[in-house]
């Protein structure tokens, strides 16, 4: 019986008992030899004057090789970010084919463009496994991402109870959860707590589903 705590999004190293984590690295950061990561371009560096998109897709497929790399990302669309959507779209959508070549899971940044990534999901009839990272959205988005076979990772949002993910929360199908602390200081365990919680389960049944799900994603 596997009683980890998954942390499948972060930007810090936490080395803790019982913690699982995806830290996020800059692609200008080497791959350490113990852990797991994640790297990817984000739309928001198409903000960057001097971005050059071939220079940072070879750099991104050299850092995919490494076994510790787990996924893909952050990538993905960001409707509220000025950077122009076409060229997030072509950045997005160059990932993708990474992602599928190197059979990567991708972790997916996501502003308000749940239609957007379907529609390239099945353009590009991608077969690796998408997280929704930080994913807010009502009871239709649970169904309409669940529906595609997109995973959807849960944060400290959960923590309050004026947010939209504290009512939709409980639509998602727990085969399709995962949680994470991103840029918070707080521990992945106060959001699992939190989720045993609303779900009325078990926090060890809950450890013990979303690791189910961690090992079938990345084939551990
Ligand atoms: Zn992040």
């Amino acid at each position: 019986m596997e009683l980890n705590f998954i942390d499948i999004h972060t930007h810090t190293t936490k080395s803790r008992d019982n913690l699982i984590q995806i830290v996020n690295l800059d692609l200008k950061s080497p791959c350490p030899e113990q852990g797991y990561y994640s790297y990817g371009i984000h739309p928001w560096a198409l903000d960057n004057v001097d971005f050059q998109i071939e220079e940072a897709l070879s750099l991104l497929e050299a850092r995919l090789q490494s076994p510790n790399v787990l996924a893909l990302g952050e990538a993905g669309l960001d409707k509220m970010h000025k950077a122009s959507f076409e060229r997030q779209i072509e950045l997005f959508e160059r990932q993708i084919e990474l992602s599928e070549a190197l059979k990567k899971p991708m972790i997916l940044h996501d502003v308000r463009s749940h239609n957007e990534i379907i529609t390239l999901r099945k353009k590009h009839k991608a077969h690796q496994p998408w997280i929704v990272h930080g994913f807010s959205g009502t009871e239709q988005d649970v169904q309409q991402l669940i529906g595609q076979g997109i995973y959807l990772s849960v944060d400290e949002s959960l923590l309050h109870s004026e947010r939209k993910i504290y009512k939709s929360f409980k639509f998602i199908d727990l085969d399709y959860l995962f949680f994470e602390t991103d840029m918070s200081e707080i521990g992945v365990e106060t959001i699992y707590e939190a989720a045993a919680n609303l779900l009325e389960m078990d926090l060890s049944d809950l450890q013990i589903r979303i690791f189910a799900n961690f090992a079938r994603l990345f084939r551990l």
